[in-house]
């Protein structure tokens, strides 16, 4: 199974990502969490994408596709994956069909997780993330066990430095000029299913669950 996650940043595609994962058994390809772990181990790539991440700004195709080429080719993606954050612009998606193409293979699904811009704001503010293992949460609507702290691995939870609210604007607009149109994209190629994330998590999850019988 081939899942491709749209939607605006903060819609909830890491959390949904994670269950669709777990429950296909197909690994979560999130390039954010790529460019994440690339800043803690200070490699030339993370620090070439913190440029950008940190003004709300996209890092630019040549720096994103083929690290993820690169990932989609490994073995255990032989039977599918879900790709969180990936494809961001038109190129990115273009780049994407062509290097499957050439093995015979096509994405399948790309679910659109619908939030409006007004709700995004709000769990932006609130989303804490563990840097060391990527989990999220969110203060009021999916709390830690332990305040501050990782449910998963007892590291600390933080706010994103690109989740204060003057980058989170930018981000959307970001996201509105950039990556709203491969909504279009895919629907063209008939693989588009959109659900409305602003539901409880366990809503989205099953409607997505859904969408993909
Ligand atoms: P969110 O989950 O809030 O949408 P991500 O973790 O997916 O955020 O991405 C964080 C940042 O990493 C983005 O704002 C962008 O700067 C960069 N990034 C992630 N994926 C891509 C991509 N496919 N193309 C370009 N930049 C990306
Ligand atoms: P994205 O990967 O699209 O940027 P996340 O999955 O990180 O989004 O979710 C953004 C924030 O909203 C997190 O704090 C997360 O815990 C919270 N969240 C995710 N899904 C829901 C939901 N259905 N209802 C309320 N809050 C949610
Ligand atoms: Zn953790």
């Amino acid at each position: 199974m081939k899942i491709i996650m749209l939607g605006a940043p903060g819609a909830g595609k890491g959390t949904q990502a994670k269950q669709i994962a777990e429950k296909y058994s197909i690994p979560h390809i999130s390039t954010g969490d790529i460019f994440r772990a690339n800043i803690r181990n200070n490699t030339e790539l993370g620090k070439k994408a913190k440029e950008f991440m940190d003004q709300g700004l996209l890092v630019p195709d040549e720096l994103t596709c083929d690290l993820v080429m690169d990932r989609i080719a490994e073995d255990d993606c032989k039977n599918g994956f879900v790709l969180d954050g990936f494809p961001r612009t038109i190129p990115q998606a273009e780049a994407l069909d062509a290097a499957l193409a050439k093995t015979g293979q096509k994405m399948e699904y790309a679910i659109d997780v619908d939030v409006a811009d007004e709700n995004i704001v709000n769990r932006m503010g609130g989303r804490r993330a563990c840097l060391n293992c990527g989990a999220t949460y969110h203060i009021v609507t999916i709390p830690t066990k332990q305040e501050g702290i990782c449910d998963k691995c007892g590291n600390p939870v933080v706010l994103r430095d690109d989740d204060k609210p003057e980058t989170v604007q930018k981000r959307l607009t970001v996201y509105h000029e950039q990556t709203q149109p491969l909504i279009e994209y895919y629907k063209k190629q008939g693989i588009l299913k959109s659900v409305d994330g602003s539901q409880p998590m366990e809503k989205v999850f099953s409607d997505i669950v859904a969408s993909l019988a």
